[in-house]
């Protein structure tokens, strides 16, 4: 089984209406490889790399960086990982064992979640497919290249695991 940690959770303020500050949760999945999912924004470096110190490693650790997809505020600190190569979002693939990336478009046609099997159950790290832990709740319609799409995307990810890691959030228990 992998293990997952957040390394650093995500904010997204919001200010009539408008995006005032965001920056992606960062995520770190150990098992044969050690990966990094989404990066933050530059100046959440430091946190990162005290988040990685805690798990005993460093950024030079780690293998392979994924980023739920291409949007600046989740790659900010892709070139902190020197020894790292960056995944590619092409097809959905199996990355390493227990772990695999599957296509999931609707914040942007480009958008993938990454599904990682734990000792606790089965992980999924969305970007933002969902956001922050009440957007399922709120109804709040997110900045989304097409939300319908986005939505069903949604309810499989739910199907298919028991928390979520949120782009911009923690991690949620599946109702
Ligand atoms: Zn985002």
């Amino acid at each position: 089984m992998a293990k997952l940690k957040v390394i650093k959770k995500g904010y997204l303020r919001i200010l009539g209406g408008i995006v005032a500050g965001a920056s992606s949760t960062v995520s770190f999945i150990q098992n044969d490889k050690k990966i990094i999912v989404d990066t933050g924004v530059s100046k959440d470096r430091k946190e990162i790399i005290t988040g990685l110190e805690k798990e005993g490693i460093g950024p030079e650790d780690i293998d392979l960086v994924i980023n739920t997809h291409p949007h600046g505020d989740h790659m900010g600190n892709n070139n902190l990982f020197q020894n790292a190569v960056l995944f590619e979002n092409r097809d959905s693939k199996k990355i390493c064992d227990d772990v695999e990336m599957i296509h999931t478009p609707g914040h942007t046609s480009n958008c993938y979640s990454v599904l990682v099997k734990t000792d606790q159950g089965r992980v999924a790290i969305v970007g933002d497919l969902i956001a922050l832990e009440d957007d399922l709740d709120s109804g709040r319609k997110p900045y989304s290249f097409d939300f319908e799409l986005q939505k069903k995307n949604r309810e499989k990810i739910l199907e298919m695991s028991d928390y979520i890691v949120c782009g911009h959030g923690g991690m949620i228990e599946k109702k």
